[in-house]
């Protein structure tokens, strides 16, 4: 960048005040409002701050690694807690499911399970979806909203051009909301996850 302003600057008798129009490669200092470039002071190769080269003022602080390595620590992860709630739920519905049929004592029973089963199955799955989507975009430092968004988007414009496909997104959004209940309820009975 340098180098090439330089040798530009040896054909050109007067300074082209454009060079920088548009760029934003200039600021106006908020201490003494002369308008400059950052200097940009680095720390043992790493860049700190940046300061007006006229006054001195720092007009940027940059994050250290000791900081980015806290916000890494900081960032959401799958939290399993909630996942593992509704593992073991699923899980007990099965089994539930499984000997009320082996024995066969009370058909109402064994409808019960299997409701269970259907229902925290799907909320399991729906929960890890929901989680997927939350990582992908803190991995990739986008607002999830942006996510949702386009699945809803995507959903609107399958049913648009199928309309067998409109009972399975039907299901697919009851069972998100549904999950968003199970979740909700989980949260309330132990507030720690
Ligand atoms: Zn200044």
């Amino acid at each position: 960048m340098l180098f090439r302003s330089v040798s530009q600057s040896r054909y050109r008798t007067q300074p082209n005040p454009s060079m920088f129009k548009g760029h934003h490669a200039t600021v106006d200092c908020p201490e003494c409002h002369r308008i400059m470039v950052p200097r940009v002071i680095t720390y043992y190769g790493q860049p700190t701050k940046s300061i007006c080269p006229f006054c001195g003022t720092t007009f940027a602080q940059f994050p250290g690694g000791f900081q980015k390595l806290l916000s890494r620590f900081q960032s959401p992860r799958l939290t399993t807690a909630i996942l593992n709630k509704l593992f073991i739920i699923t899980l007990g519905f099965s089994l539930l499911w499984l000997v009320s049929n082996q024995i066969s004592m009370s058909g109402q029973l064994s409808l019960i399970a299997f409701f269970g089963v259907a229902l925290f199955g799907a909320a399991l799955l729906a929960e890890i979806l929901f989680q997927g989507i939350e990582y992908l975009a803190v991995k990739f430092s986008h607002d999830s909203k942006h996510y949702w968004l386009l699945i809803v988007m995507l959903s609107l414009t399958v049913m648009y051009l199928r309309d067998d496909m409109s009972g399975y997104i039907g299901v697919f959004f009851l069972i998100l909301v549904l999950r968003g209940l199970i979740v909700g309820a989980l949260q309330l009975l132990s507030p720690s996850c």
